[in-house]
């Protein structure tokens, strides 16, 4: 994968050609599938590329992640069978009894990880508000702390913690910091620039964005011995990214800038829409001026906000799930970043013991045309409110 004039590409052009793909065989434009569980040595007996058994990765998960590592500034980028088991790889990777610094609210799946690995005394945790520099700045321990969680913008109520703030923070005290940026991919947002040590996305979201492959992704500035333990541990638990899933990742990066630009405009029609609308009370979005973290957004974010947004409804719990039932064009369905618009009652979801106000609605905005989804979304709060006798 050589290029004329490198240099001088755009990145968008780079990874709308999956880094110039052309197969040196048959010049395929399109990197193939390549599905061996095991490779055959050499005549002297020794493997012919990195990879001798399915575990170590293949080719065509390597081109996912060489175009990931392009989109993130970085060297290095290891995907996993899903966000979660790369998350779970670098709480692994920590040495015993670790100290490590958190959001009090970030995506539950994590953070259920997070309090498991706590409640077995793998790890010590300490909670901080999410995008509250003070907060964090408060429970990390100089020469303690080992690691600090930063998601931003945070599920579900997309607060944005300034990034090169938390840095500074991690990196006065000795600690590394990890980044799950997974609601505004790297086209908006690159940790690493920005003072990350670890860039994680769920790439099951925004990176694929078709809502037909589980993946996780870890980037590295440089290859250090993180990435070194990193890559040992996918090998040992058998999550690196298969060949299959790999080659549907590579089709939905290329389109990346696009579908991202456009879930990004959608977003802020809607939000704009239902901020003051008669039967919502908040609309949380953090390309709104009235956001309280809107001037960081501004600049950690690329001039895009993404099509992550939530809505509190006047009424009640009821009339939340009520509206999230009465949507024709939302699919009523979990997860974020595809080009079809989701919609959910975030508190069903995310349990009882997850602290997210019930009447709070999370929506994932595609690249449907938005009028469909703004008449969706009117016509499913006129119909509980009428049925109430309230509209
Ligand atoms: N981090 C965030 C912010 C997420 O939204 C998710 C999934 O929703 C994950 C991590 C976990 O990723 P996955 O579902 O790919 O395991």
């Amino acid at each position: 994968m050589t290029l004329k004039n490198e240099k001088e590409l755009s990145l968008s052009t780079k990874i709308a050609q999956a880094l110039h793909y052309n197969d040196p065989e048959t010049g395929s434009v399109v990197p193939p599938v390549e599905h061996t569980a095991t490779y055959s040595r050499d005549e002297n007996y020794e493997p012919h590329k990195a990879y001798w058994y399915r575990r170590d990765g293949n080719k065509t998960t390597q081109i996912a992640e060489e175009i990931i590592a392009e989109l993130e500034n970085a060297d290095m980028s290891l995907l996993f069978s899903s966000g979660m088991s790369a998350c779970t790889a670098v709480l692994e990777m920590l040495p015993p009894n670790a100290h490590v610094v958190v959001p009090k609210v970030m995506y539950h799946g994590v953070l259920a990880q997070i309090q498991n690995f706590s409640k077995k005394n793998r790890i010590r945790v300490d909670f901080y508000n999410a995008g509250d520099l003070t907060s964090m700045k408060e429970v990390i321990k100089t020469g303690v702390t080992q690691l600090v969680w930063v998601e931003t913008p945070n599920n579900p109520n997309w607060e944005i913690t300034d990034i090169g703030q938390a840095s500074k923070l991690a990196h006065e005290a000795k600690a590394k910091l990890i980044v799950d940026a997974t609601a505004t991919p790297p086209t908006m947002t690159k940790s690493l620039d920005l003072g990350a040590d670890i860039s994680f996305h769920s790439a099951t979201k925004y990176l694929n964005g078709h809502s037909d492959v589980s993946a996780g992704v870890l980037s590295f500035k440089k290859s250090n011995t993180d990435w070194e333990n990193l890559a040992g541990i996918r090998k040992l638990q058998g999550t690196v990214l298969n060949s299959q899933d790999a080659f549907l990742l590579i089709r939905g990066l290329r389109t990346l800038f696009l579908r991202v630009e456009k879930n990004s405009q959608n977003a802020m029609l809607l939000a704009k829409h239902f901020e003051s609308h008669n039967y919502i009370e908040t609309v949380l979005y953090p390309g709104l001026e009235s956001h309280p973290n809107h001037q960081i957004a501004k600049h950690q974010t690329n001039g895009q906000y993404g099509g992550m947004l939530s809505i509190i409804v006047k009424g009640s719990e009821a009339d939340a799930i009520d509206i999230v039932r009465s949507c024709k064009v939302f699919y009523p369905a979990t997860s974020l970043g595809g080009v079809e618009s989701l919609i959910e009652h975030r508190k069903t979801v995310s349990g009882e013991d997850f602290p997210v106000n019930e009447k709070l609605i999370r929506i994932s905005v595609g690249i449907e045309d938005p009028l469909d989804l703004i008449n969706d979304l009117e016509q499913a709060i006129e119909k509980v409110f009428k049925k109430k006798g309230q509209y």
